[in-house]
């Protein structure tokens, strides 16, 4: 076997061992399995791993830094994937993000919203973009990782939909390593819910639940996430940064 197909085959283990687990949780929830959306987070792995992902039927990739994810996105070019932005994101770095990314998941302040906006009318683009709740302090200051606090979703969701080029689809978050919430995805992910559900009354479209990764898919399944982040189940583990 040559590397490339050694590499395909054990992407196309692991993509059934998670795909096992997603069913697993929607069985165990009463959910139809097309509920949920698989996205492949492909951050740290090479342009090759998304092109040999997308042969295996994967159709949604996420990128959590700019600089990688623009030149990954444009080696990939042709390649039938949808691309998520997940990480933290600068308002410098919008315009970039913007010519490849079709999914917005951490939109957490108004600046973004406004940067977004501009970008994507210049463009002639459309993004879907997701209000990502930090859960890990339920105050008026926003977690470490990026999010906005729960009591500012609805201003940023209305903030979203009434501006040009941009969807509001809904909301994502991380489960939080500190504050009430840590270790305890579940409850952090039923509270993703209820903010969900307060969302949808003002903005019935933005019905995208964004939660769950490698170690708590099946806790967000439970919780009602319409859409997984995978990353190192699927790729392997990455080499710990710093
Ligand atoms: C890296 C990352 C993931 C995937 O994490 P794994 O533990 O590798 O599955 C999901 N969401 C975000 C925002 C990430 O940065």
């Amino acid at each position: 076997m040559t590397d490339l197909t050694a590499r395909q085959a054990e992407l196309a283990e692991n993509l059934a061992r998670v795909e096992e687990r997603i069913r697993g949780a929607c069985a165990a929830a009463g959910r139809s399995r097309d509920e949920v959306t698989l996205i492949v987070v492909t951050k740290t792995y090479p342009a090759r791993d998304v092109r040999l992902l997308a042969e295996l039927g994967v159709r949604h990739v996420a990128e959590n830094r700019d600089q990688e994810a623009a030149a990954k996105a444009d080696e990939c070019a042709g390649t039938p994937v949808t691309w998520h932005f997940v990480g933290q994101l600068q308002t410098n770095k919008v315009r970039s993000v913007a010519g490849y990314a079709d999914v917005i998941h951490s939109v957490d302040r108004t600046r973004l919203v406004n940067a977004l906006s501009s970008a994507a009318a210049h463009q002639g683009r459309r993004l879907d973009c997701l209000v990502q709740v930090a859960l890990d302090a339920e105050s008026e200051t926003a977690g470490g990782r990026g999010g906005a606090a729960p009591g500012s979703v609805a201003k940023l969701g209305d903030a979203v939909e009434a501006a040009q080029g941009l969807r509001l689809a809904g909301v994502m978050t991380v489960a939080p390593l500190t504050g009430p919430y840590a270790g305890r995805p579940s409850a952090a992910f039923e509270r993703l819910r209820e903010i969900s559900t307060g969302l949808c009354t003002r903005h019935p479209a933005a019905t995208m639940v964004s939660a769950g990764m490698s170690s708590d898919l099946e806790e967000a399944v439970a919780a009602g996430a319409t859409h997984v982040r995978v990353g190192s189940a699927v790729l392997g583990e990455r080499p710990r940064l710093g």
